[in-house]
């Protein structure tokens, strides 16, 4: 083992230093703890003491939990657990194809790339896209897979706040011109207050200044649009995305991400994205699983009809109750466009950490997994309780929680 002139392996320094920063954490607050929950349906989980109501998941249809969803993975993973090699090289084969072409017809597109998740999807096309010459515009407040592909890329990037889009305006008209291509890119529904991006005002920004929009639907799909189809449905820009990313970790209930566009889109990704070729296919039976998600998906309206009633009761209770709801507040006509009802996120703004850390620990002992999101996720002041509807969850599981919600923040 290598030795430094104090005589103390490297490797003994080394793990001295990282306890350390561990150390740095644990003073404010803000080691991680590793929670052991096991779900026991798509909307209660156990903690190893008790059965608890999770209003903590993302599976907003209760797909994962779905018999014919498992199923459908149950006889494709009997023969195959893993895909054995990198699409690129031998790991794509007919149950990656067909979920291909299912989300191809689902987006409306002509191609479709695969990824191992969500989180991969959005680096390795951020970091394919925009090069040296080029600029990436990244909302502030977007997941942190878009902001770490923006990092990654070898573009300029500039992050703009969308509650000023006049600014936004000014920036890109100022800039513009120094950019071979630039991006504009934003979340479609904001993962931490379950607000939405106004599409319209950034696809006229985008035509206006010859910029290419690239949205990420992860919390959208399943949820929003007549078809499900995500927030473009919704606010009619589908034909004004070039680049729609998405996941199917979220209302799909699986696991892996995706890019989707034109073909030339998704052949350059097949060349260019490095989160791509580098990482090994998703599993077969994931396809398969996939797949079979979301047929319900856009068959069943009404699992969608029901969560959107869920969320729309969850506000309403809670803002009845007196509690602030986290959301864009920007112009108020906006403001009730933006912050939609029937968001199935909803943030309950405490302020201090504190007093997130405490509610959500309240309702814990009283039955219900409320996660608690403060810095550095969310703005200094900012922290919160984040509740995440499933459309398994009943009305009155709705109205319990709601009342432990005020109960907890009082
Ligand atoms: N985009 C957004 C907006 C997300 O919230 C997440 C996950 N929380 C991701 C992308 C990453 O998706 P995945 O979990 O499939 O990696």
């Amino acid at each position: 083992m290598a030795q430094s002139d104090s005589g103390i392996p490297a490797a003994s320094r080394f793990t001295a230093s990282l306890q350390a920063r561990l150390d740095h954490l644990a003073a404010r607050q803000q080691l991680r703890v590793r929670a052991v929950l096991q779900r026991t349906s798509a909307v209660d989980c156990h903690d190893g003491q008790r059965t608890l109501i999770s209003f903590a998941t993302n599976d907003y249809l209760g797909l994962s939990c779905e018999p014919r969803v498992c199923q459908a993975w149950a006889e494709v993973a009997g023969g195959q657990a893993g895909s054995g090699s990198s699409p690129l090289v031998a790991g794509r084969g007919e149950w990656q194809v067909r979920l291909e072409d299912r989300l191809a017809q689902l987006e409306g597109c002509a191609g479709v790339v695969l990824f191992a998740s969500g989180y991969a999807a959005n680096l390795g096309t951020l970091m394919a896209l925009a090069g040296s010459r080029d600029a990436i515009f990244c909302d502030r407040e977007n997941h942190a897979s878009l902001v770490d592909g923006c990092r990654a890329s070898a573009a300029r990037f500039f992050v703009y706040d969308r509650q000023q889009p006049e600014r936004l305006q000014r920036s890109l008209a100022r800039r513009r011109q120094d950019f071979e291509q630039v991006f504009l890119v934003t979340d479609t529904v904001f993962s931490m207050d379950g607000s939405l991006a106004d599409l319209p005002l950034l696809s006229e920004l985008a035509r206006t200044f010859d910029v290419v929009l690239v949205v990420d639907e992860a919390h959208a799909t399943g949820v929003f649009g007549a078809g499900g189809r995500g927030v473009c449905e919704l606010q009619g820009v589908q034909q004004d995305v070039a680049v729609c990313l998405g996941t199917l970790s979220k209302a799909i209930g699986c696991l892996g991400g995706f890019a989707a566009g034109s073909q030339q889109l998704s052949d350059w990704l097949w060349n260019a994205a490095r989160s791509q070729f580098f990482s090994t296919a998703l599993p077969p039976a994931v396809c398969a699983a996939a797949i079979a998600s979301l047929e319900i998906l856009l068959s069943d309206t009404q699992r969608r009809q029901r969560l959107r009633q869920r969320a729309g009761q969850l506000r309403r209770l809670l803002q009845e109750g007196g509690l602030r709801l986290a959301g864009y507040c920007g112009a108020p006509a906006d403001a009730t466009r933006l912050n939609p009802d029937d968001s199935p996120i909803v943030g309950v703004l405490l302020g201090t950490e504190q007093a997130a850390v405490e509610a959500s620990k309240r309702l814990k002992e009283t039955g219900f997994l409320v996660p608690a999101i403060r810095p550095p996720t969310v703005a200094d002041g900012t922290s919160r309780l984040r509740l995440s509807v499933c459309s398994e969850h009943t009305e009155e599981q709705i109205a319990e929680v709601s009342a432990a919600v005020l109960r907890a923040c009082r």
